[in-house]
């Protein structure tokens, strides 16, 4: 069984013990996303470890998401932990309250006051609660509830349509970058940005942060805010990725926004080289049931056939009761439905022209495995870009990256229909390609009079260097 789409699984209470994660891993999961809106440093630090002994121990090359927490506001904490909500009353959001009740309570964000005009609609714990503003006086919003409800400590704030001023990345992401170098995090996560500019001060810290371990990671820049979608071409050149984060970007933009929206996000980031992760209640049944419903098996098969890398699984994995069976579901659901997946290859390079040596052969290489029907395509790759600009097209036959860096094997991890493998080669060509042959035979990739289009760089062992691509037939 192989599957070309990824999984993201997100860990947490209910899959951080040795036993549950392996499992987990053999099912398949591909990225572990550790959620830095919950827990602590050392939690991560912990979880992180944990993942890289798992994932050596199952012979599996498994990447780490950072996901920072970002502006995310909430409201404070109740004097019961909670109040329920009556449709009509009278409710306050105040920054100096200290203990919430039925008539107030407290804010994390203390500029919202600023943010908000009488008329906005202000859309608590993911929607499920409705105020409308009344009025702003000094730091209190007073606000009358439109749809009620149980509303507990530390619930978000969205405002419909957007017009948050909170910057993209606060003191405690700054923090949590440091501590996600300290462990080389593969990709770090940014929530609520609204323009390149706030990937580009993302870009910079983690630069800096991971210059002491050598290390750069991926960067993915989550779509959940309205003013990110006008700017989504400038977020995706300043990102290596987006994800499709539906939570909080269907509270602002309106649900019935969403899928029409998903489906140009993951056309646009596949046609600018860049990667992208559909999110959030894809299983969501699945938390507290063993299977999951026929809507959800859909929606997971319809971001599969929109041509996402990864799909990602969060409270299913991380705090539901079945992790192991989710991912199991998700990886079968999504073998189904590459199965239905139209090919259209010739279609995709309409208009298109390549400038770049490097990507031209990695075209090349597509095309002509493509019309041969080869078995496999298989590149020698230092960075992982001739595998990542091959996985923007959809093909018949895996594509198989072979790289002498750790780092860029576990950053493949991510790239749809990629099976990244790490290994080192001669640096004289015939022996390089001998050996990579011998190794695609090993893990079962190609057997005996099998056709396979491989690509190298010459010299061998220079980043940005492909420059050749050659046809062959297993056992001459
Ligand atoms: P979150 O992001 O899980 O960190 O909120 C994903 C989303 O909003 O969909
Ligand atoms: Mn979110």
């Amino acid at each position: 069984m192989s599957r070309a789409t990824k999984i993201v699984a997100t860990i947490g209470p209910a899959s951080s013990s040795p036993e549950i994660l392996e499992r987990m891993l053999r099912a398949g999961v591909d990225v572990v996303r550790l959620n830095f809106s919950h827990g602590k440093a050392q939690d991560h630090i912990d979880r992180a470890a944990l993942v890289r002994e798992t994932a050596a121990r199952c012979g599996r090359e498994v990447a780490i998401m950072a996901d920072l927490q970002g502006p995310k506001i909430r409201v404070g904490r109740f004097e019961n932990g909670k109040v329920q909500l009556q449709a009509g009353q009278r409710f306050t959001l105040d920054a100096t309250c200290e203990l919430g009740n039925e008539e107030c309570v407290g804010l994390d964000y203390k500029d919202l006051p600023r943010d908000v005009r009488p008329g906005d609609r202000l859309l608590l714990n993911d929607g499920l609660i409705v105020l409308v503003v009344d009025a702003v006086q000094g730091t209190r919003i007073l606000t009358s509830v439109v749809v009620g409800g149980e509303l507990s400590n530390n619930k978000g704030i969205n405002k419909q349509g957007g017009g948050l001023t909170a910057p993209a990345l606060t003191a405690k992401d700054m923090d949590d970058i440091r501590t996600a170098m300290a462990f080389q995090a593969d990709y770090v996560a940014v929530s609520f940005p609204k323009s390149a500019t706030d990937m580009e001060m993302a870009r910079q810290l983690t630069n800096v942060a991971g210059e002491a371990y050598g290390h750069r990671p991926g960067l993915i820049a989550k779509i959940e805010r309205a003013e990110a979608i006008p700017h989504l071409d400038e977020i995706l050149l300043a990102s290596d990725g987006i994800m499709v984060a539906r939570g909080d970007l269907a509270v602002e933009v309106g649900n019935a926004a969403v899928p029409a929206l998903q489906k140009r996000m993951i056309r646009r980031a596949r046609e600018l080289d860049r990667l992208v992760i559909t999110a959030t209640q894809m299983m969501e049944s699945m938390i507290s049931n063993a299977v999951p419903t026929r809507a959800e098996v859909s929606d997971v098969a319809n971001a599969v056939l929109d041509g996402s890398d990864a799909v990602m699984l969060s409270a299913e994995s991380a705090a539901g009761r079945y992790p192991v069976e989710t991912v199991e579901a998700m990886a079968s659901i999504c073998v189904e439905a590459e199965s239905f997946e139209e090919l259209k290859l010739e279609a995709d390079f309409i208009g298109q022209t390549f400038t770049r040596i490097d990507q031209s052969i990695a075209m090349a290489a597509l095309f002509t495995a493509h019309h041969l029907g080869c078995h496999a395509i298989a590149a020698l790759t230092e960075s992982g870009s001739t595998a990542l600009w091959m996985s923007r097209h959809r093909v018949r036959m895996p594509i198989i990256a072979l790289s002498p860096r750790q780092a860029s094997v576990r950053r493949m991890a991510l790239y749809r229909n990629v099976r990244a493998l790490h290994m080192v080669f001669s640096s004289e060509r015939d022996e390089a390609l001998r050996q990579a042959e011998q190794r695609l035979c090993e893990i079962g990739a190609l057997s005996h009079g099998d056709s396979y289009a491989i690509t190298c760089g010459e010299p061998i062992g220079a980043p940005g260097g492909t420059n050749m691509l050659k046809v062959m037939r297993v056992g001459g």
